[in-house]
């Protein structure tokens, strides 16, 4: 299905382009493969402290938001950013929307370390002037094999078929076009000019390529390349990182994508390199301690019921919202049993919901929630799981 024609530019948050939302501004930090050193993660987490409200927020496309910012808060806030090495491109910082396999490089499911392919890929991007006029919603995606990041619809993806190719994806329908590995990040910014270029053809204000008619066919073919869009499906598909301990590393689900400064800090003494990923989770490269992490909040169990549980911000955060929904869900699913994917919304509209299959539980107003559509007090929410 089509989705209705765009009439107005997207408006997603950057961190010189501030969301005013109804807690103060709103700065989302676009992080290339989700990747931050633990000194990065410590200037994020005390920009949160001392000009926003506290917390880093991870989203579903592995960047953080900082909310809450007073005025005057947003330069002092890119500067320190800039410092850090965290907004390299003042022209192209809303579109440097790069996911990368979370657990690539780490174990044995990754044909091929996508990593650095993200910061090759980030640096032609912003390097190529006309890309700054990418949608803020455009979304590219390197895949080491494993097939985790399907449900992310990404526009532009490469999926590593073996350790020297990979196949080139279009609004998440393979094309059958191999791509050398050495070529990746040059075929994939040649993609997003060939979107912008089908776009101006249409006169659409299309913000994703799969809202352009034949837009997949029409990149190709501007492209040269000698591929067939058709959903044929392609190897294996792995669900998000479980949380837990592994060979490379560790998974640590962060309840509702809400990081404190006190997870952040030992999560920055856990390792050198952290990894934001798209489903509220982070992984810590390396082998340190674990216990710090557990003992501030961070949920290291597989069986937990906080593993798939997301919600928007809901009130105070944002004035749509008809419920406290972090506050509910704080609340209510310490008692689940777990399992599955669950997606709390202050409202009808589900920012930041998962891909796939999940729960809606949508705030209804007056403290009650319509679960998969079905009304129901708080109270029997907690039940319903
Ligand atoms: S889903 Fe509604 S309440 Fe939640 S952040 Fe989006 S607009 Fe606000």
């Amino acid at each position: 299905m089509v989705p209705p024609e765009r009439t107005v530019p997207d408006r997603c948050p950057g961190v010189l382009a501030v969301h005013e939302a109804a807690d103060g501004g709103l700065a989302r930090v676009r992080l290339p493969g989700g990747v931050l050193s633990a000194s990065q993660l410590r200037v994020l987490a005390a920009a949160a402290v001392e000009l926003g409200d506290g917390h880093l927020e991870l989203t579903s496309r592995a960047n953080v938001q900082i909310r809450a910012l007073q005025p005057g808060a947003p330069v002092e806030l890119s500067e320190r950013l800039y410092a850090a090495g965290l907004l390299p491109s003042i022209t192209h910082e809303r579109v440097r929307n790069i996911l990368a396999s979370p657990l690539s490089g780490l174990d044995q499911y990754s044909l091929y370390d996508v990593l650095p392919l993200a910061g090759e890929l980030d640096r032609l991007l912003c390097a190529t002037p006309g890309l700054a006029a990418l949608p803020g919603r455009f979304l590219f995606a390197l895949d080491d094999g494993r097939g985790d990041l399907e449900s992310s619809k990404p526009d532009v993806a490469v999926r590593l078929v073996d350790r020297g190719r990979g196949e080139l994806l279009l609004a998440g329908v393979a094309t059958g076009v191999q791509v050398a590995v050495e070529r990746v990040a040059e075929v994939m910014v040649a993609a997003a000019e060939a979107f912008l270029a089908v776009r101006g053809e249409q006169g659409s204000e299309a913000w994703r390529l799969g809202e352009l008619d034949d837009g997949p066919l029409l990149v190709l073919k501007r492209l040269g390349l000698d591929g067939s869009p058709a959903a044929v499906p392609v190897g294996v598909r792995r669900g998000p990182a479980a949380a837990g301990v592994f060979e490379g590393g560790v998974v640590a689900t962060v309840p509702l994508g809400v990081l404190g400064a006190e997870q952040a800090e030992a999560l920055a003494e856990s390792g050198d390199e952290v990894r934001v990923t798209p489903w509220r989770s982070v992984v810590v490269v390396g082998n340190g301690p674990v216990q710090r992490l557990t003992a501030v909040g961070l949920v290291l169990e597989k069986a937990s019921p906080w593993n798939g549980v997301t919600s928007c911000a809901g009130r105070p955060g944002c004035g749509k919202a008809l419920g406290d929904v972090r506050g509910d869900a704080r609340r209510v699913v310490p008692g689940w049993s777990g399992g599955g994917r669950v997606h709390w919304s202050g409202c009808e509209r589900r920012c930041g919901k998962p891909g796939g299959e999940f729960l809606d539980v949508v705030a209804l107003g007056g403290g009650g929630y319509a679960v998969d559509g079905v009304a129901m007090g708080v109270d029997e929410v907690r039940a319903h799981r």
